[in-house]
This record gives C-alpha cells, structure tokens and sequence, in this order.
C-alpha cells in the first residue's frame, strides 16, 4: 500500500473500530480502492496516438493501447479492443492518415477486451487465430466482429509490401495468442504479455505460467529495438527482459516460500512468511515500479497458487 493510500485505510480503520459497528464491508471497500491508482492518472487517462517507426504508429486510450501499421494498400491494425476505444481510433486516424482505409484488422487473441469494437474502423479483412471462436460460442461476444480468415502456428502476413510476421505463443496467455514483429521497423508488438516498469495486472489473467516464459523467451530471443505493450508506456526490448526477470522473480520466491513455510493450508501462519520472503526482494529490485503497492497482494496470490498448483 502507498502512503497515499495508507493514511486514508487507516484512518477509515480507526473511525469504524471507534463507532463499534462491523469494520469489514467498509474495510474491505477501502482495500479494493487501493488498487485503483494502477488503472488512473497522469499519462494514463486519455488518449495518444504516437509514431513509433517509419510507418507505425501507437494510439493509447486510458491504459490499453495498440498498433496501427501504415501500408500501400491501406492500414493494419491489431486490436480494437472496444467500441469506444475504436471509434476515438477511429476519429484520430480520420486526421492523422485522412482517406487512409483499414485492410485488415487482426485479434492478437480472442479475449473480450482486446477483440470488442472492430466494427467503427470497418475492416475489409479480420485475422484471428483458428481456436479463438470455440471460446467465443460459450460467452457473450457481441461486438466482436467476426473474422474472414483464421490462422493456426507462425504466420508472415504480407500487406501491402510490409511484412508482419505473427508468432503463435502456445499456451501461455489463452492458446490463441499472437506476437508480432515487424522486421523492417525492429518493433515487436505483444499483447498482454510485457510492460515497461510496470508490475502484472491481476498476476496477468488466463496466464500459464510456464508456457507464458517460453513465450517471453521467444520474443527476447528475436533482434529487435522498439517494443510496444498492449497496456501503458512502450519502449525498447531492455523493458521486455527485465520484465521477464520480474516476473520469474515473483515466480521463484513464491516457490520458495512454499518449500519453507509448507503448502498453502499445512502450517501455522504461513500467510505472513509468504508475505516476508516475497515482498522485501521485490521491494528492493522493484519497489520503484508503477503499481507495485496496488498489485502487491493480487501478484503474490497469483504466485503462490500457481506455483502450489502447477499453473
Ligand atoms: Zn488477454
């Protein structure tokens, strides 16, 4: 918790503790509200859209963000994300890259929050990885427009003389995700796995840990500067490895808290020796990073279950 949240939480504490009447809906209330400065503020409300290459460019609205790939036979853009994300897209690309049509738009993977909304920038093709309509047919999906042509493993996507390539993570975040890199521009493009010093939002969701490394490792392995993220900053592939460290640091302490303190539910107090042999070391290497308060405690848990699981 941040000193900003701090004083608040306790004051909120003390005042209930004082009246007699059962603290925990109103503590618990003022504990979920800690997490909201990761999602708000300076330089992450709004909207931005930034060149990032030759021929990219990056529109960010509140904390998502995408790409757009400007090519001779019109534009490429991965991810709409949703309706409203789109049509201010929409309206931003209409005075950037005025008579500048959408040729293809494609679903990095088929999560509702990043497929949603497609119809404002009315695309003449859709991409998608094949498995992506078998979640689609069990949930509500409305919104998402449907895709012209799916795809299975790594494939290079040549539009308009640019070439994308698109590289099939496997199971990592669901098993419809993409990376894409462009090689001309040195830019690599991930959806929801990388940030720039930033911690995971929600342990990252629908994340298998060990498929999610191998994919990150993947993407390192590549010879690339610029690195977009589908939330936040972007930067260049430093951000990407030292992400990745990050996030295998949460991993290996959370392993070895359970290796000392026993498997969750075994022993006494287990819950605060997780706490102190995960929270100092990260504190140290990553304190400084945005959110690392608001995330602390939905990280940690991510961690240890995951790790106590096998996921
Ligand atoms: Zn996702």
């Amino acid at each position: 918790m941040n000193k900003k949240a701090l004083v608040p939480a306790i004051v909120a504490i003390v005042a209930v503790a004082l009246a007699g009447c059962s603290p925990k809906p109103f503590v618990l209330k003022t504990v979920m509200g800690t997490v909201e400065p990761y999602f708000h503020g300076a330089g992450i409300d709004g909207t931005q859209l930034d060149k990032v290459g030759k021929n990219v460019y990056t529109f960010r609205w509140n904390w998502y963000r995408n790409l757009v790939i400007d090519t001779p036979e019109g534009l490429v853009i991965i991810d709409p994300m949703n309706p409203q994300m789109a049509a201010s897209l929409k309206k931003e690309l209409d005075r950037t890259l005025p008579g500048k049509k959408v040729h293809t738009l494609i679903y990095s993977h088929y999560h509702l929050d990043h497929s949603r909304g497609g119809a404002a920038l009315a695309p003449t093709n859709i991409i998608a990885h094949e498995k992506s309509p078998g979640y689609w047919k069990n949930i509500n999906h409305d919104g998402v427009l449907e895709p012209t042509r799916y795809i299975s493993g790594d494939a290079v996507l040549n539009i308009g003389g640019v070439e994308i390539r698109a590289l099939y993570l496997g199971m990592s975040h669901t098993d419809t995700l993409y990376a894409f890199h462009l090689p001309a521009e040195r830019l690599v493009f991930t959806a929801d796995l990388g940030l720039v010093k930033t911690m995971a939002p929600d342990g990252v969701p629908d994340r298998y840990a060990p498929g999610y490394l191998a994919a990150m490792d993947r993407i390192i392995a590549i010879d690339f500067d610029t690195f977009v993220p589908s939330h936040f900053g972007y930067g260049v592939k430093r951000d990407l490895v030292e992400w990745r460290n990050m996030m295998e640091d949460g991993r290996r302490l959370a392993r070895e808290a359970i290796n000392t303190a026993g498997s969750l539910g075994v022993n006494d107090d287990q819950m605060g020796k997780y706490f102190d042999a995960v929270y100092y070391p990260m504190r140290e290497k990553y304190g400084q990073w945005h959110g690392f308060n608001e995330m602390f405690i939905l990280n940690i848990v991510r961690d240890l279950v995951g790790e106590g699981l096998g996921y």
